[in-house]
């Protein structure tokens, strides 16, 4: 399959070129960005043939079947509509837009158009989530409790950008990494969350917008999820914690890009590790997607789930401005 890629980012140069390229006959064909200048630099750095400002130029291009969509956020939405209706399967960062009926026009549209829309939701690709969520199907822990989940991380000097002072391109923390939570905590409890409460923050990073959040959600089986993220926090780790009637999971660093991160699962019987895949998360992603467009199986993460993931980060938002609890709102996506 042959790629446009829209936006020369670092996600796309770091994970997805060598993701695409992975795949049998993967190839990436363009990149689009609005720098002409940066556009270039990229292109031939990462060896690919053909570079332009003009998306409309790239989607034309009748040989390319698929486009990935990795610019700043508030691009997402109509970068990705064009890509849409020129009749491409997409793959679209998180958070897919701005605005929760924006994402659900997106996946409408794509519906409409009887074409492929899945979100970059990475961490369903890990052989540790997966393992996870098999053993909470599986019932080893009984019935889920709590989760604690710890995504407090330290944003690295290169990505200090839109991410802590743009606003208006969608940055701050709760679109880029609460988003991700949620996901997580949908994909392992097979349930979406349904009340949230929430402080946020500006801890020495965020420039007009929150740097830092922590939150508390309800699901609709009663068990109660707590979730801290943040982007100035150098040692804090990442984890995971799953507890149940039966058992508790315990995961240490697995909330990041890489096959990595140890998981325990502690019940009467005792402590014991869990066995993990430690493959590429985004080559498994990009499989996924595969298989969703071959019609043999599904995206990692389609595109309702990327409506329902935003729609948790944009509620715990929400929650943290109002001081109150909020309703998760889903808007029209079942
Ligand atoms: P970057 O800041 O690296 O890139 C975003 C955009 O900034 C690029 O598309 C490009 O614009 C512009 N840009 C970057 N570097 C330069 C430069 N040197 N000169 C001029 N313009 C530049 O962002 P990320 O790669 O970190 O994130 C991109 C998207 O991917 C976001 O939506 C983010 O949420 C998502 N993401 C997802 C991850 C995941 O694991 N699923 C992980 C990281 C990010 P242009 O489009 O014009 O080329």
């Amino acid at each position: 399959m042959r790629w446009v890629f829209v936006g020369a980012s670092t996600i796309a140069s770091q994970y997805m070129l060598g993701a695409v390229r992975a795949q049998d006959g993967g190839e990436v064909a363009w990149v689009v960005s609005g720098s002409a200048a940066h556009g270039a630099a990229w292109a031939a750095e990462h060896g690919v043939p053909n570079v332009t400002t003009d998306l409309a130029e790239a989607l034309a291009d009748d040989r390319c079947e698929a486009v990935y969509v990795s610019s700043t956020n508030e691009k997402h939405l109509p970068q990705a509509m064009a890509a849409i209706k020129a009749g491409k399967h997409v793959l679209c960062e998180k958070p897919l837009a701005m605005r929760i009926a924006e994402a659900a026009g997106m996946v409408q549209a794509a519906e409409e158009a009887g074409v492929t829309f899945a979100t970059n939701h990475h961490l369903r690709c890990s052989g540790s989530h997966r393992a996870m969520r098999a053993l909470i199907a599986e019932g080893k822990i009984g019935k889920v409790l709590s989760v604690r989940l710890f995504h407090a991380v330290h944003l690295p000097p290169h990505l200090q950008g839109w991410r802590i002072n743009d606003a208006a391109a969608g940055g701050g923390v709760i679109p880029d990494i609460t988003v991700h939570d949620a996901d997580v905590v949908r994909f392992l409890l097979g349930e979406d969350p349904k009340r949230v409460v929430a402080q946020m923050a500006a801890s020495g990073m965020g420039e007009g917008v929150e740097d830092s959040a922590m939150s508390v959600w309800t699901m609709p089986s009663g068990a109660m999820v707590m979730s801290h993220e943040s982007f100035t926090h150098p040692f804090a780790g990442s984890g995971l914690e799953v507890h149940g009637t039966e058992g508790s999971i315990f995961a240490s660093g697995v909330m990041t890009q890489e096959p990595v991160g140890e998981v325990e699962l502690v019940t009467a019987a005792g402590r014991a590790p869990v066995e993990v895949s430690r493959h590429n998360l985004y080559e498994q992603g990009v499989s996924d997607f595969y298989s969703a467009v071959a019609g043999t199986g599904r995206a990692a993460a389609d595109g309702p789930d990327g409506v329902k993931s935003l729609a948790v980060a944009m509620a715990v938002r929400d929650a943290a401005k109002l001081g109150q609890a909020v309703d998760v709102d889903y808007g029209e996506i079942s």
